[in-house]
């Protein structure tokens, strides 16, 4: 069967011309294919106002360009930082948000010079969707700090369409190839989207500050990246130590392969620990103490902040006489991106993911909030759409 065939049956729609600027294009129930190189409107769900709840709405995704691919969106991770977004916690987004940075889907078309995918294979877009590509960070493969400007997959100007991204709580998204994951065939499909953030974000930095076997890791905050950050330093074979708030998350900390798990109410343990740790990463995402953790490091060592909010109370004494680093880590480049989800998959390491539908989203940032996942909620667009 040729590929247009393939296409179109496996959709059961019919077959679309080939337009200029698109090599291939077949149509999803939702969303009509491009009839012509130009804008489509899609279906998300997104707000428009600060905190408000997220709802079905109709964005435009821009005209596919000569090395954009159209991915018909499958499943989409939902990341603390999409709560934050949409409550202002950064300052006031741009409406409709339309979050999601952790989208796995079927590549739909593709433009006439692209050359990384074929339509009907499956890739992946994490949180960044552009950058200047010429730059000193750029030219390092560290897109996520581009000294022009990142574009992040959603809430982020975008200098192609004229207005901002929005991300993948959506039916589809367009995507430069250069921005776009290869998943490999074989892949599980449903609990791959947080490798595209969780994943990275914690394996960046893993691999920055060399996290090696016998190695003591602290890992502060068991949530959606937290355990990510477990299975990869044990994938490490690193020995390590989970802080949590949660007393119901000791266990499966063990489970996840951790030694031990701390509660952060537990001072014996704290002092049992101190000058013990040669690296610790913490996921938090709101303000709290950091010196307490900082008292846990060796000579020298790390304490890398992903989370988002403030790490508050550094004692100026306390790290002039351990002489320790306090840091931050932003997600990863692209080639790093492609390298995680690779190496997830060559060693069987998945994210642990509850499935849900596009309406229940609201419910599942209240229980994100509260601290009510494990670990990570991944909404489900497949289910919604035909079979391919
Ligand atoms: P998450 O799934 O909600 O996990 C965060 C975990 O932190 C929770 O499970 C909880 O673990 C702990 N926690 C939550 N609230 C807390 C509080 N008030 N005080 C102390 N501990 C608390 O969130 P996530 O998706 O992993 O994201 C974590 C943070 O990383 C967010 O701020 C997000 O924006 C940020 N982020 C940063 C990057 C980056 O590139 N730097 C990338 C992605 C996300 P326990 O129950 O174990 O205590
Ligand atoms: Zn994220």
């Amino acid at each position: 069967m040729g590929r247009r065939n393939f296409i179109t049956a496996g959709l059961g729609l019919a077959a679309t011309s080939v337009l200029p600027g698109i090599a291939d294009a077949a149509p999803a129930e939702q969303t009509p294919a491009p009839r012509a190189n130009k804008p489509v409107a899609v279906r998300a769900w997104g707000t428009n106002r600060v905190a408000g709840p997220l709802q079905e709405i109709q964005i435009e995704r821009r005209a596919l360009g000569p090395n954009d691919v159209l991915i018909d969106v499958l499943y989409a991770g939902i990341c603390h930082s999409d709560i934050h977004k949409v409550r202002g916690d950064w300052g006031e987004p741009s409406f409709p948000c339309v979050p999601g940075h952790e989208i796995v889907g079927r590549v739909q078309a593709i433009g006439s010079k692209v050359t990384k995918f074929k339509v009907g294979e499956i890739a992946g877009v994490g949180c960044m969707v552009d950058s200047c590509g010429t730059c000193e960070n750029c030219l390092a493969d560290r897109e996520q700090v581009c000294l022009k400007r990142t574009t992040f997959t959603y809430d982020s100007r975008d200098d192609v369409s004229g207005g901002h991204t929005y991300g993948g709580y959506s039916d589809k998204i367009v995507v430069t190839e250069r921005f776009a994951i290869r998943i490999p065939p074989g892949m599980d499909l449903v609990s791959a989207p947080p490798i595209l953030c969780a994943g990275v974000t914690t394996f960046s930095p893993i691999r920055h500050w060399q996290v090696s076997p016998g190695q003591r890791v602290g890992v502060v905050g068991l949530g959606g990246l937290g355990h990510m950050a477990v299975k990869l330093a044990v994938a490490h074979r690193a020995n390590v130590t989970v802080f949590t708030t949660s007393p119901g998350k000791v266990a499966d900390a063990q489970r996840l392969g951790a030694r031990e798990a701390v509660l952060w109410s537990d001072t014996a343990a704290f002092k049992r620990l101190a000058n013990s740790f040669d690296w610790l990463i913490s996921t938090v995402p709101y303000p709290f103490e950091v010196q307490p953790f900082m008292d846990l490091l060796k000579l020298d060592s790390t304490f890398v902040n992903v989370g988002l909010g403030e790490a508050r109370g550094l004692s100026s004494f306390a790290m002039a006489f351990g002489r320790k680093n306090l840091s931050g880590s932003m997600i990863g480049g692209i080639a790093e991106t492609q390298e995680i989800v690779d190496y997830c998959f060559a060693r069987n390491i998945r994210p642990e993911i509850e499935l849900i539908r596009p309406d229940q989203i609201n419910a599942a940032y209240e229980r994100v909030v509260n601290k009510d996942i494990r670990y990570r909620f991944v909404i489900d667009f497949a289910s919604t759409k035909p079979r391919v």
